[in-house]
């Protein structure tokens, strides 16, 4: 099995192909979605599965990593259409009720959030699947076993099939073609330590492909991983540097901002690639996740915030 028996669909975020995927598994009797992106991306999903002979009423069962906009904004939808839900317990109620999501949301995002995210709409309660860590779903020939791994949010799971492992966002974030990757370390719960031990967990398990959601199959999952600890350990050290200076966030934007630039071309990326980081992982969001993860985890800066 393996590589062969997954589909990527490119939901072309934004007009920019490669920057959010879902996964298709194609089984016996229907065919199962990794992921689902935004509602925005919805007619770019419903293309890609007719392009390859399905429809939305063939999907099953959706398994999401975690609940940000990006990953699962479509699945309210597509629980209308029949599909079963899966997602970490934490997640769940806000897929069931997503008004304090979609608020906070849009103070993050403000007059941006219709165009970039699309509609969102709850998931039916009885379509929706809560699944604990190291649970094993078998769907006909499919055995998905989601696997808990914090750090980019508490409510986290990566999901491990035919010998692929469905990261989410705690994988990073890695382009097609490219080894280089980056971080997205959103507020309220970017935490530096869960990752590592999520990243540790990871690596204790065995397969042979790795698929961020942003963006692609890998065949090189240990590396990839090795990578992603690379990264935790530069993003810690900069940290360690800057933030004792207490700087604002407008000062703390820049300086990120510029370092992660600078990590980015120094990886052989064009100001074009960049650009593709960027949009799958805004520097302005993981400056924010920085500055709360500091206040609350180091104790430094503002306790009340
Ligand atoms: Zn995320």
């Amino acid at each position: 099995m393996g590589k062969k028996s997954l589909i990527t669909l490119d939901l072309n975020f934004m007009g920019m192909p490669g920057t959010i995927a879902a996964y298709l598994l194609p089984y016996s009797s229907g065919v199962v979605l990794i992921e689902c992106g935004p509602g925005s991306t919805r007619e770019a999903l419903i293309a890609g599965l007719r392009a390859h002979g399905f429809t939305p009423g063939d999907i099953s069962d959706v398994f999401l990593t975690h609940i940000h906009l990006d990953h699962a904004g479509a699945a309210g939808w597509l629980s209308r259409q029949g599909a079963r839900i899966h997602v970490h317990p934490v997640g769940a109620p806000h897929l069931i009720d997503p008004e304090k999501l979609l608020a906070s949301a849009q103070r993050i995002y403000g007059e941006h959030m219709q165009r970039l995210w699309g509609e969102f709409l709850p998931v039916l309660p009885d379509k929706l699947s809560v699944l604990s860590d190291d649970q094993t779903v078998e769907i006909d020939e499919l055995h998905i076993r989601a696997i808990d791994t914090p750090g980019h949010a508490e409510h986290h799971f990566a999901y491990l099939c035919n010998g692929i492992c469905f990261t989410g966002d705690i994988g990073g974030v890695r382009m097609a073609g490219f080894q280089h990757i980056r971080l997205p370390m959103p507020p309220p719960e970017f935490h530096l330590e869960k990752w590592r031990r999520s990243i540790q967990r990871l690596q204790s398990e065995s397969f042979q492909f790795i698929a961020p959601t942003h963006y692609g199959l890998f065949a090189d999952p240990q590396r990839h991983l090795a990578a992603v600890w690379q990264a935790l350990d530069e993003i810690e050290a900069w940290m360690e540097a800057i933030m004792p200076g207490e700087p604002d966030f407008e000062t703390l934007n820049r300086q990120f901002l510029s370092w992660t630039e600078q990590r980015s071309l120094a990886a052989g990326l064009t100001h074009e690639q960049l650009q593709a980081y960027e949009l799958a992982n805004p520097s302005w969001m993981s400056t924010y996740g920085i500055q709360r993860y500091w206040r609350k985890q180091r104790n430094l800066g503002n306790p009340s915030m």
